[in-house]
């Protein structure tokens, strides 16, 4: 059965297409090409249901959807998939960060992350080891202005938001957190998911997202 006969679809009830008229295709050309490009629709929406069926698999127990995960997958891992070179393990992982990510967007610390660390950018963070960074998975959170959980507590004049006033010692925060009616004094120590280390330039210091690194 034709895919005209299975829409209902008969050779008379269509329109001849008089609008350019050096169309010269005849009808059962134009059949054929139908034919072909309702094929690859086809495929194109099994394959679409077979990623979601694996993807289904993937999200088991995690608090994300199949259609979320897809959309996530870049054009080249759809691709992977449908050659058999992404695996169904691959698929659960990468589920997984993408939970994780979306909670860390949200200031929420991942469990593993159990370590106190320092990134050169974002300053004291939570990692799954210790030690000084030079970039880490929390400067996407810094890069979007979003909140870094910290592991301890820090001083208000090391932060780059700390807008110091003519005394030595008090200034007022640009990022609008609370503070006493004289403002903050710049040595007192408190937690703040927004602090952000001043920046120490040289002639090659790009902040950016980045993985994090050790420093050597
Ligand atoms: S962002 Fe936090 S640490 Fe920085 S100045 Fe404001 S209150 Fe202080
Ligand atoms: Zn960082």
């Amino acid at each position: 059965m034709s895919w005209r006969e299975t829409l209902g679809v008969t050779p008379s009830a269509e329109t001849p297409y008089t609008h350019n008229s050096q169309n010269t295709q005849n009808p059962t050309e134009q059949a054929n090409c139908a034919d072909i490009a309702d094929s690859a629709h086809r495929d194109a929406e099994q394959e679409s249901s077979k990623l979601l069926e694996a993807l289904a698999d993937a999200c088991k127990g995690l608090a994300i959807t199949p259609a979320e995960v897809k959309l996530a997958l870049a054009a080249e891992d759809i691709d992977d998939w449908r050659k058999g070179a992404i695996s169904a393990d691959t698929l659960a992982a990468f589920a997984r960060l993408l939970v994780q990510r979306r909670e860390m967007d949200q200031g929420k610390r991942p469990e593993h992350y159990t370590e106190q660390a320092t990134c050169k950018h974002c300053g004291p963070i939570w990692l799954w080891f210790s030690g000084d960074v030079l970039g880490c998975p929390w400067c996407w959170n810094r890069a979007a202005d979003k909140p870094i959980p910290r592991p301890c507590s820090i001083h208000c004049g090391d932060c780059n938001h700390f807008e110091r006033i003519n005394h030595p010692h008090l200034g007022h925060c640009a990022k609008g957190e609370p503070e006493a009616i004289a403002g903050l004094w710049d040595t007192d120590r408190r937690y703040c998911e927004r602090f952000l280390p001043r920046p120490q330039q040289t002639h090659n210091d790009q902040p950016r997202p980045a993985r994090a690194e050790t420093k050597r």
